[in-house]
């Protein structure tokens, strides 16, 4: 078993409902355990468009590899009918691996931990809020990068 955590992020329609339905749909996966929810935050848009997104992490239990975790979540985000009509368009539903144990690795398809965690508080606030003393492979402890983010704004709804 491994312990991964997974961001979802949501800014079209009714994103809250949206990222409810997908935990709930993680946690439906085989061979995956939802084993704790942060709360769900709002966050102002980065590198994309539209509205302000509903973010939140997810921690897992999975007997899943990161690739086969990564390819059920693309298949969640289909079914949520994510489209992309252009790049960092506005998307129904953004499912990241953001980390996955300890592990390290990078390949075309999967990098781990996911580059962009520690520099985005939508995704390094909920993170500690479920595990303030968790390290980042690679990285150290995740508090250490919260000054880094301080300046982009999240509400905890
Ligand atoms: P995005 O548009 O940000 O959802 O990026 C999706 C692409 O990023 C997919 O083609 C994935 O193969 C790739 N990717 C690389 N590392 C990760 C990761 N840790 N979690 C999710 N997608 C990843």
């Amino acid at each position: 078993m491994t312990i991964a955590y997974v961001g979802l992020g949501a800014n079209l329609g009714d994103a809250r409902d949206t990222v409810e339905r997908a935990l709930r749909a993680i946690d439906a996966l085989p061979a995956v355990r939802l084993s704790a929810q942060s709360s769900l935050f709002r966050s102002a848009p980065i590198d994309a468009t539209g509205d302000d997104f509903v973010n939140a992490v997810a921690q897992l239990d999975t007997s899943l590899t990161a690739s086969a975790l990564l390819a059920q979540l693309q298949q969640i985000e289909l079914a949520f009918g994510r489209e992309r009509p252009f790049p960092n368009a506005p998307r129904t539903l953004d499912l990241d691996v953001l980390l996955f144990g300890s592990e390290q690795h990078q390949t075309d398809t999967l990098t781990v931990p996911h580059p962009r965690l520690t520099q985005r508080a939508f995704t390094l606030i909920p993170l500690l809020q479920l595990d303030a003393l968790i390290g980042i492979p690679g990285y150290g402890p995740a508090h250490t990068f919260v000054a880094a983010v301080a300046g982009q704004v999240i509400q905890k709804m």
